[in-house]
């Protein structure tokens, strides 16, 4: 019970063994009718709604005012809880009702910008946000949120992790995306950067002998917005010292299995773990959905002889092909069809290759491209039964394998595979260190710069083998969603400055953006390693929601914009002059 001077009872929690008990009831009028003689309220406060009927067993002093009362105005009930002659099984409180003796209004309202309940625009929710989070299934996703926080304090606590702040106004130290920078009235020219991620504080905090450090806190990345990201948000962040990937594996599991036990009630099970390259190889990406099947088979060695020019194009400049089956896929429209064929376009794709494989064989694109053996061992390969689907991609393996892979998990949600509520974790391990980047032609790290390189591939820097060198670093995975990352961290200022030549940075370029971990580095660092939790992305998945604006009180739009505080907004001249900036616009 939240306790307040007059309360005596929360709405929601009102139930048949109240019956014959006074009560004060306080919060918000969810709807008030007025039937001339006889008024109904459903008082809403942040357990739920209660029935209060104002009728002639009520003072005339509470009818009048009961006739005044409209929609989320704000009242003090008093009364008591009788049995409803008609209960309402709809509502936990349904059993009961309360009859006013007494009915306060502590606040009125001006009208309402729209219907509460109602269907109304994101946008006019966001705007008038303090009013859309009245909503119970608002309220619930944020208790949600704390409880999963509260669960991981407690466990990290339970083993002996201490909460450390980081600094918030911090140098640029570029993670990959673009800062948010705030200028420094004091030293006129020079900025802080907002930080990315608390990384190089909490390699630091290992060098300083912290041990075991976590944190839950903000980062900030200025990037191009998606349904699922905000400009700001909230890292479960975890570091420690001495460990092995194991262990800090162990950890995170232990994180996420108090979340989903505090918040769900449920475990997460056994969590299998693959290594990236498996991952690619079945899956195509590195977030792969475990919540059906439909893997990915290489069919290269089967079409390699191919006579068909269309096969060998694809295959040219070391192409690959890789098939999947849909099972029961063969009931698909055309239209369908085109929309996968358009949706693996978007990945490089030149195309969709598919057939129907019905009791007279292959229908279809793919029909008339191979032979009759080809068609046998692919449909056995990738376990083609009639009545299936069968769809094939060639071209770059850069290109085949997300292509494919993110229409496996689209077509999985699209024909709803996965049983609602099923959570699928797994682990990825065994990362390259670097990803080559072709606008930028170079090298770039797959996880970040202070990632280890596997201790027996540090002999192929600078070989030009640098796309072998493979990382103990590990990602959590969770019905398609990367929920956390993390790896063994370099913990020698040697091995470091080689990754930094593989990505180009040279000495003075690192001394400048990185000089104080490389010189912490320096001065006796244990070895180390953690990982980061999406916290908002955690609690999406643990509230059944794919909306990220759902589980954050106050959101930013996809253009980052906070549209009831009006964020950003145009500040003073004299603001800006004090801190040696301009407007150039
Ligand atoms: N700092 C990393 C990130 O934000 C996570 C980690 O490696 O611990 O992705």
């Amino acid at each position: 019970m939240l306790k307040t001077v007059r309360r005596t009872n929360m709405c929601g929690s009102l139930r048949e063994t109240h019956i014959g008990q006074q009560v004060i009831l306080q919060g918000w009028a969810h709807k008030a009718r007025d039937l001339g003689g006889v008024a109904f309220i459903d008082l809403r406060d942040r357990q739920g709604v209660v029935q209060i009927t104002v009728d002639e067993r009520s003072p005339q002093a509470a009818k009048d005012m009961a006739a005044t009362v409209r929609q989320e105005f704000v009242l003090e009930i008093e009364g008591e809880v009788v049995a409803r002659t008609k209960p309402n099984s709809r509502i936990p409180t349904g059993a009961v009702e309360v009859v006013a003796t007494s009915v306060k209004i502590l606040a009125g309202t001006q009208p309402l910008p729209f219907a509460l309940g109602g269907d109304a625009q994101e946008e006019t929710r966001l705007t008038w946000r303090f009013l859309d989070l009245r909503r119970p299934e608002l309220q619930s996703k944020l208790i949600a949120r704390h409880r999963a926080a509260q669960a991981t304090r407690s466990y990290l606590d339970s083993l002996e992790f201490v909460e450390v702040e980081t600094p918030i106004l911090n140098r640029s130290t570029p993670e990959g995306a673009r800062d948010y920078l705030v200028p420094s009235r004091v030293h006129p020219g020079q900025w802080y950067a907002l930080p990315q991620s608390p990384q190089l504080f909490k390699q630091i905090l290992m060098v300083a002998g912290m041990d075991r450090y976590f944190q839950i806190t903000k980062c900030f990345r200025d990037e191009d917005l998606r349904s699922d990201r905000q400009p700001e948000f909230t890292q479960i962040d975890i570091e420690m010292s001495f460990p092995t990937s194991d262990t800090v594996m162990e950890v995170a599991e232990g994180v996420a299995q108090a979340m989903w036990q505090k918040v769900r009630g449920e475990d997460i099970g056994e969590v299998p773990r693959l290594t990236y390259t498996e991952a690619i190889s079945r899956f195509g990406v590195d977030n792969p959905d475990l919540r059906f099947g439909m893997e990915l088979s290489e069919i290269t060695d089967v079409v390699a002889d191919s006579e068909s020019t269309v096969i060998q194009g694809a295959l040219q400049d070391g192409g690959i092909a890789k098939a999947f089956a849909v099972p029961s896929g063969a009931t698909q429209s055309r239209k369908v069809l085109d929309k996968w064929t358009e949706f693996v376009r978007r990945y490089g794709m030149g195309g969709l290759m598919w057939a129907k494989v019905g009791a007279e064989g292959w229908s279809g694109s793919a029909k008339k491209l191979f032979t009759d053996e080809e068609k046998a061992t692919i449909q056995e390969t990738i376990g083609a039964k009639e009545g299936d689907l069968v769809l094939i991609g060639m071209g770059q393996a850069g290109h085949v394998n997300p292509g494919l892979g993110r229409l496996r998990r689209h077509i999985g949600l699209q024909l709803d595979m996965a049983v609602p509520g099923q959570f699928a974790f797994c682990w990825i391990t065994e990362f390259p260190a670097f990803e080559w980047d072709e606008d930028s032609k170079r090298w770039t790290s797959t996880h970040h710069p202070f990632t280890a390189p596997r201790a027996s591939d540090i002999a192929l820097f600078g070989t030009g083998r640098e796309n072998e060198i493979m990382t103990d670093a590990y990602d959590l995975v969770c019905n398609g969603y990367e929920i956390a990352g993390g790896s063994i961290r370099i913990h020698d200022s040697e091995v470091q400055s080689k990754v930094f030549t593989a990505l180009g940075i040279d000495e003075e370029e690192a001394e400048t953006r990185f000089g104080f971990l490389l010189n912490a580095l320096r001065h006796g660092a244990p070895p180390h390693g953690g990982i980061a939790f999406g916290f908002d992305r955690s609690v999406m998945l643990l509230t059944d929601t794919d909306n990220i604006r759902d589980v954050i009180a106050f959101p930013k739009t996809t253009k980052a914009q906070d549209l009831m505080a009006q964020a950003p907004s145009v500040v003073d001249p004299e603001q800006l002059a004090e801190l040696h900036v301009k407007n150039t616009k």
